[in-house]
């Protein structure tokens, strides 16, 4: 089965309210003026406030929540929960992203029950995956990046849609991009893992994104290579034009 190319926006705790409604602004618009090939997928994760006014009512742009809570309803005060986030026009939602693994404690085990509760309510989880400097330096890239895919994806039928996103940590908003070849070996390896864990249809089906200061001037090498499909872009999301220049890159000619 032929996987998208999605090129996603991850905003973090950015912008400002006027600043986020005219980059949003400005990417619908962008999107607009050029011819999406069926394929290709464009995504932004802005924080939660943003959500309900445009989840579900921007066309072909996907808006999706940066995290989920384990639990659907009940008393979980500031918890944001997959069905209710589901009832806004949420569809995808990313799930263990390095900065909740490293500020807010997310573990293995915390993102598996989040991507259960996704799941559950119809989400698409974009699952975040990446090692830090010291484990690629030790020679763990792979031992990692496995055990976070494993840790999350334990009851995953091999039914349901998903996307990875692998990003190595010593990447994300630092200025450092791995190489296309590293990138490429991850992915490869994340595949390889995919196929042996449910099957080679599966395998081929889920996209796997490269994220870790994505820019313009490097989009193009990145997305050239066929084991990357997309990019999950922090710093550069937040300027349209950047934004919009990534998506270039990814748009065949
Ligand atoms: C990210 O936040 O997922 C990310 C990859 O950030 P940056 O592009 O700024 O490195």
């Amino acid at each position: 089965m032929a996987r998208p190319t999605v090129i996603a926006g991850n905003w973090k705790l950015n912008p400002p309210r006027e600043q986020g409604e005219a980059l949003y602004r400005d990417v619908v618009v962008g999107i607009s003026e050029r011819s999406l090939p069926a394929n290709v997928q464009v995504a932004i994760f802005p924080p939660a406030p943003y959500l309900g006014g445009w989840a579900g009512s921007s066309g072909d742009l996907i808006v999706g929540a940066q995290d989920v809570a384990s639990e659907s309803w009940g008393a979980f005060t500031g918890a944001l929960g997959a069905e209710l986030l589901r009832g806004f026009g949420v569809t995808h939602v990313l799930i263990g992203h390095s900065e909740r693994r490293h500020h807010f404690g997310d573990t293995d085990a915390t993102c598996r029950a989040k991507l259960e509760a996704a799941r559950a309510a119809g989400l698409i989880p974009v699952l975040c995956v990446g090692e830090t400097e010291p484990e690629r330096d030790a020679g763990e890239t792979f031992d990692i990046i496995r055990r976070q895919l494993d840790g999350a994806l334990e009851a995953q039928s091999v039914a349901e849609p998903l996307v990875i996103a692998y990003e190595p940590v010593w990447a994300i908003g630092t200025g450092k991009t791995a190489t296309p070849e590293m990138a490429a070996e991850a992915h490869r390896y994340l595949r390889h893992s995919l196929r042996e864990k449910w099957n080679a249809e599966f395998a081929d089906a889920t996209p796997i994104l490269y994220g870790g200061s994505v820019k313009p001037s490097n989009a193009a090498t990145l997305l050239g290579d066929a084991d990357i499909d997309g990019a999950l872009i922090g710093g550069a999301s937040l300027d349209a034009e950047s934004f919009l220049s990534i998506l270039d890159a990814a748009i065949p000619r």
